[in-house]
């Protein structure tokens, strides 16, 4: 079966270029494993660049974008599909659906918030199935958020059942294969 990925990542690039490298690398890997991009389905920022580079290596691309974000994200024009959905809700619901996994580039609030919504939905059981996480930590930008989600699990807020859910990567190769064994 093949697989798709879910990558929340940045609608903006940053500041530092080996984030937009890393996204590059990461759809790239994921295309060349033969495997499915799923994401906001916008052009600019690191999703951008992730959707670039799995078109340009043969990859499945789908795009997800609720109709408020067109002038904001500008849609992708050349991803094999592209879903305008009325909302975020729908945006979320339909991405996690098409999903088996998720990666995480550094991204913002949104990033931010679709990874704990991803993360919660396992603990509660609502994608159907367990579906694994993994945050590309490029340059280390997640090891705040690694350490606050230790720090959680030690003071006895989150089981480490669920810690473990969540693995942590310094490649996009590592990524895929933490996907992988997931
Ligand atoms: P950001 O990390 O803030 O650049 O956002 C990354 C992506 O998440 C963008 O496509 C945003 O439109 C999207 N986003 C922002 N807020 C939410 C939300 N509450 N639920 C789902 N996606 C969101």
């Amino acid at each position: 079966m093949r697989r798709r990925i879910c990558v929340f990542c940045g609608s903006s690039p940053g500041v530092d270029p080996a984030h937009r490298a890393a996204a590059a690398e990461l759809g790239r890997r994921i295309a060349e494993a033969g495997w499915g991009v799923v994401y906001g389905g916008a052009s600019v920022g690191l999703m951008g660049a992730v959707a670039d580079a799995a078109l340009a290596a043969g990859g499945e691309v789908i795009g997800v974008i609720p109709r408020e974000l067109f002038a904001a994200e500008v849609p992708h024009t050349g991803l094999s599909e592209l879903h305008q959905v009325p909302d975020m809700h729908a945006r979320k619901a339909l991405m996690y659906d098409r999903a088996d996994a998720f990666a995480v580039l550094p991204g913002g609030l949104g990033t931010l918030e679709e990874l704990f919504e991803a993360a919660t939905w396992n603990q509660l059981g609502l994608h159907g199935r367990l579906k694994p996480i993994a945050l590309l930590n490029v340059g280390g930008f997640y090891d705040p958020l690694i350490h606050l989600l230790d720090h959680a699990t030690s003071a006895g807020f989150v089981s480490p059942h669920w810690r473990a859910t969540i693995a942590d990567a310094a490649t996009a190769a590592e990524v895929l294969d933490r996907l992988a064994a997931g």
